[in-house]
């Protein structure tokens, strides 16, 4: 097969300089942990450089220049991430600490009418910050939680979605890919039969927000929320995109500054959005090296990067599903350069300690997704992610270095 695209891994590879390193005595850093999250190229560095250099003051409250400066980056980087996502308004965009964060503040606002008994839906694949938040609102309301399974390939059938979608369901909660099966869900075609059922379709898109094109408009969800470290941004940072009118009608989560219009002893009125949902000084430099993330990913071709990490995934997988007695978690067609598998009678963690000596770096556990590492019968696995500035070379020795660590093992 030929191929004719322009992408070139190489120079864009160059803009990270942490990929330049070496470990373990002078071998060259072979990254794979993406899906934990993602390296920082230069322009996010510098971005965050310069504001602190430059413009360091504190948001919509200074009556001073470098305040103007600071707020009017802040809020320009509200408009590059709405742009991305397809938001049809900047005040769609809350910004939080991350995917963590904004699952906690939907689950703390999303059903504050529930009744004792209604369901709150979720998948099997589901990350633990989109289950224990849910649980914990489920408890304190007396709410049902109930679970999409997922199948022995890594998916989920929509006739299943479809059958455990009741008229008791306030709340579907999901995945777009799962950091663990690389599946891509077809949210779309869940968010139309939430629509059809009167549910909200929450999608946690910490995975996706890295490898897909994510337009919360096709994808016709409610909420979407995602963490800007796996998108190449900093950490402590996120956001969530919620649909104006389902936005505005929650109410506050984290009470403090900027969140309120007027504040006395005998009460508290509450800012417009999405303010409201920004308590106490924000992540100023968070906000504006996601921005810089984005910018800087918006210069490489979509098509071209996605299929780049498409030809390691099924490069990798090709080689891998020849491996004696080794099995890969999730075999969707339709998945993400992530690959998690089991070494019959070999720990992961030995896999991943003996791939570490050799440079390369692999996660090992269960990667916050204990329900569905039960589901499949096992506590832990290995996992390969790749991102665009991974390389066949790498790929390749990964494939090496694990048929090694088998063989040390065995
Ligand atoms: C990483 C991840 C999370 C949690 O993200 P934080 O940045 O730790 O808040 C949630 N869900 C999925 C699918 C993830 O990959």
């Amino acid at each position: 097969m030929t191929t004719t695209s322009t992408y070139d891994v190489h120079t864009v590879r160059a803009a990270f300089p942490i990929l330049q390193r070496t470990v373990h005595g002078g071998k060259p850093l072979v990254y794979l942990d993406h899906a934990a999250t993602a390296q920082k190229p230069q322009a996010v560095l510098d971005a965050i450089g310069h504001y602190y250099r430059t413009t360091n003051s504190n948001v919509h409250r200074g009556a001073h220049a470098l305040s103007a400066e600071a707020t009017a980056a802040f809020e320009d980087a509200r408009a590059v991430i709405a742009g991305y996502v397809g938001a049809a308004r900047n005040e769609e965009i809350v910004f939080t600490s991350g995917t963590t964060d904004g699952l906690n503040l939907l689950a703390a606002t999303v059903l504050t009418s529930a009744q004792p008994g209604d369901e709150i839906l979720l998948t099997e694949m589901e990350h633990h910050a989109n289950i224990v938040p849910w649980q914990m609102v489920a408890q304190q309301r007396g709410l049902a939680i109930r679970v999409v399974p997922v199948r022995d390939d890594g998916t989920i059938s929509v006739d299943d979605v479809a059958s455990l979608l009741t008229e008791r369901t306030k709340v579907f909660a999901c995945a777009h890919v799962s950091n663990v099966l690389g599946t891509i869900n077809p949210i779309a075609e869940w968010s139309a039969l939430c629509q059809a059922n009167g549910t909200r379709c929450i999608v946690d898109g910490a995975q996706a927000i890295q490898h897909c094109s994510v337009d919360v408009q096709a994808l016709g969800c409610d909420a979407y929320v995602f963490s800007a470290h796996k998108l190449f941004g900093p950490t402590g940072f996120g956001v969530l995109w919620a649909r104006y009118d389902f936005l505005d009608a929650l109410p506050p989560y984290r009470g403090g500054g900027a969140m309120i219009d007027r504040v006395t002893f005998s009460g508290t009125t509450f800012n417009a959005i999405p303010m409201r949902f920004e308590a106490g000084t924000p992540h100023i430099e968070g906000a504006i090296g996601t921005a810089a993330a984005i910018r800087w990913l918006q210069e490489i071709d979509t098509t071209e990067r996605i299929a780049h990490e498409d030809d390691l995934l099924r490069h990798t997988t090709a080689a891998m599903t020849a491996m004696d007695g080794l099995t890969i978690l999730g075999t969707a067609s339709h998945k993400v350069g992530i690959i998690s598998f089991v070494v019959d009678g070999i720990h992961a963690s030995d896999i991943g300690t003996l791939l570490d000596n050799m440079g390369i770096a692999i996660r090992a556990g269960h990667h916050c997704t204990q329900p569905l590492h039960q589901r499949f019968g096992i506590d832990a696995s290995a996992r390969a992610s790749f991102a665009l500035t991974s390389t066949r070379e790498e790929a390749d020795m990964f494939v090496e270095g694990l048929a090694k660590a088998i063989r040390m093992l065995r």
